[in-house]
Protein backbone atom coordinates (compact mmCIF):
# COMPACT_ATOMS: atom_id res chain seq x y z
CA UNK A 1 0.00 0.00 0.00
CA UNK A 2 1.47 3.45 -0.85
CA UNK A 3 2.28 6.22 1.62
CA UNK A 4 0.89 9.01 1.01
CA UNK A 5 3.78 10.76 2.70
CA UNK A 6 6.63 8.36 1.07
CA UNK A 7 9.12 10.33 -0.96
CA UNK A 8 10.20 6.60 -3.01
CA UNK A 9 6.06 6.39 -3.46
CA UNK A 10 6.10 9.80 -4.97
CA UNK A 11 9.01 8.76 -7.67
CA UNK A 12 6.89 5.30 -8.58
CA UNK A 13 3.67 7.54 -9.05
CA UNK A 14 5.71 10.17 -11.32
CA UNK A 15 5.19 12.60 -9.10
CA UNK A 16 8.80 13.62 -8.28
CA UNK A 17 11.25 12.87 -11.38
CA UNK A 18 14.02 10.76 -11.22
CA UNK A 19 17.34 9.63 -13.08
CA UNK A 20 15.85 5.99 -13.94
CA UNK A 21 17.93 3.55 -14.98
CA UNK A 22 15.50 0.44 -14.92
CA UNK A 23 11.64 -0.38 -14.67
CA UNK A 24 9.90 -3.39 -14.97
CA UNK A 25 5.92 -3.66 -13.67
CA UNK A 26 7.15 -4.40 -10.08
CA UNK A 27 10.43 -2.92 -9.56
CA UNK A 28 12.39 0.88 -9.94
CA UNK A 29 15.79 1.43 -10.28
CA UNK A 30 17.64 5.28 -10.26
CA UNK A 31 20.58 6.91 -9.62
CA UNK A 32 21.15 8.67 -5.88
CA UNK A 33 20.74 12.20 -6.29
CA UNK A 34 23.35 12.55 -3.61
CA UNK A 35 26.11 9.45 -4.43
CA UNK A 36 28.59 8.02 -2.55
CA UNK A 37 30.38 6.79 -5.66
CA UNK A 38 29.65 7.40 -9.55
CA UNK A 39 26.28 5.05 -10.59
CA UNK A 40 25.06 5.25 -7.13
CA UNK A 41 21.53 3.88 -7.06
CA UNK A 42 18.96 2.65 -5.47
CA UNK A 43 16.89 -0.53 -6.64
CA UNK A 44 12.78 -0.37 -4.92
CA UNK A 45 9.65 -2.30 -5.13
CA UNK A 46 6.95 0.06 -6.68
CA UNK A 47 4.74 -1.43 -3.86
CA UNK A 48 5.11 0.25 -0.74
CA UNK A 49 6.84 -1.97 2.01
CA UNK A 50 8.75 -0.41 4.86
CA UNK A 51 11.23 -3.38 4.99
CA UNK A 52 13.33 -5.21 1.92
CA UNK A 53 12.11 -8.10 4.97
CA UNK A 54 8.57 -7.18 4.68
CA UNK A 55 7.98 -7.89 0.57
CA UNK A 56 6.53 -11.64 0.00
CA UNK A 57 8.34 -11.04 -3.66
CA UNK A 58 11.95 -10.72 -2.15
CA UNK A 59 13.30 -13.53 -4.32
CA UNK A 60 11.86 -11.35 -7.68
CA UNK A 61 13.54 -8.26 -5.99
CA UNK A 62 16.94 -10.14 -6.03
CA UNK A 63 17.08 -11.02 -9.57
CA UNK A 64 16.66 -7.85 -10.33
CA UNK A 65 19.00 -6.59 -8.07
CA UNK A 66 21.26 -9.03 -9.57
CA UNK A 67 20.34 -8.21 -12.91
CA UNK A 68 21.50 -4.51 -12.71
CA UNK A 69 24.25 -5.38 -11.00
CA UNK A 70 25.66 -7.07 -13.71
CA UNK A 71 24.90 -4.79 -16.26
CA UNK A 72 26.98 -2.20 -14.21
CA UNK A 73 29.75 -4.72 -14.12
CA UNK A 74 29.84 -4.89 -17.90
CA UNK A 75 28.93 -0.81 -18.08
CA UNK A 76 32.33 -0.20 -15.20
CA UNK A 77 34.07 -2.66 -16.75
CA UNK A 78 34.55 -4.14 -12.62
CA UNK A 79 33.56 -6.94 -10.65
CA UNK A 80 33.19 -5.33 -7.85
CA UNK A 81 29.70 -3.86 -6.49
CA UNK A 82 28.89 -2.79 -3.72
CA UNK A 83 25.17 -3.17 -1.85
CA UNK A 84 23.79 -2.14 1.50
CA UNK A 85 20.54 -2.44 2.55
CA UNK A 86 20.15 -0.13 5.26
CA UNK A 87 16.68 1.44 5.58
CA UNK A 88 16.42 4.66 7.41
CA UNK A 89 16.91 7.68 6.01
CA UNK A 90 13.42 6.77 3.86
CA UNK A 91 11.28 4.06 5.16
CA UNK A 92 10.61 2.59 1.57
CA UNK A 93 12.43 -0.79 1.16
CA UNK A 94 15.58 -0.02 -0.84
CA UNK A 95 18.80 -1.86 -1.65
CA UNK A 96 21.86 0.62 -2.60
CA UNK A 97 24.37 -0.37 -4.69
CA UNK A 98 27.56 0.92 -5.78
CA UNK A 99 29.59 0.54 -8.21
CA UNK A 100 33.32 -0.06 -8.17
CA UNK A 101 33.14 1.01 -4.57
CA UNK A 102 37.15 1.59 -4.01
CA UNK A 103 36.65 5.52 -4.84
CA UNK A 104 34.62 5.74 -1.86
CA UNK A 105 37.50 6.68 0.28
CA UNK A 106 38.57 8.91 -1.84
CA UNK A 107 35.71 11.04 -2.83
CA UNK A 108 32.96 10.83 -0.38
CA UNK A 109 30.98 12.62 -0.09
CA UNK A 110 30.42 13.90 -3.04
CA UNK A 111 27.68 16.22 -2.96
CA UNK A 112 24.55 16.72 -5.03
CA UNK A 113 24.59 15.35 -8.60
CA UNK A 114 25.10 17.73 -11.33
CA UNK A 115 21.43 17.59 -13.35
CA UNK A 116 24.05 17.32 -16.61
CA UNK A 117 25.95 14.73 -15.34
CA UNK A 118 22.74 12.48 -14.24
CA UNK A 119 21.45 12.94 -17.63
CA UNK A 120 24.72 11.56 -18.91
CA UNK A 121 24.99 8.82 -16.38
CA UNK A 122 21.41 7.42 -17.01
CA UNK A 123 22.17 7.37 -20.80
CA UNK A 124 25.18 5.42 -19.93
CA UNK A 125 23.58 3.06 -17.38
CA UNK A 126 19.54 2.70 -18.11
CA UNK A 127 19.00 -0.44 -20.37
ZN1 LIG B 1 6.74 4.15 -0.24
Amino acid sequence: MADKDCIFCKIVKGEIPCHKVYEDDDFLAFLDIAPFVEGHTLIIPKKHYRWVWDMPNIGEYFSVVQKIVTHYRKVFKDEFVAGIIWGMLVEHAHVQIYPCPRQLHLNWPQGKLPPEKAKKLTRKLSF
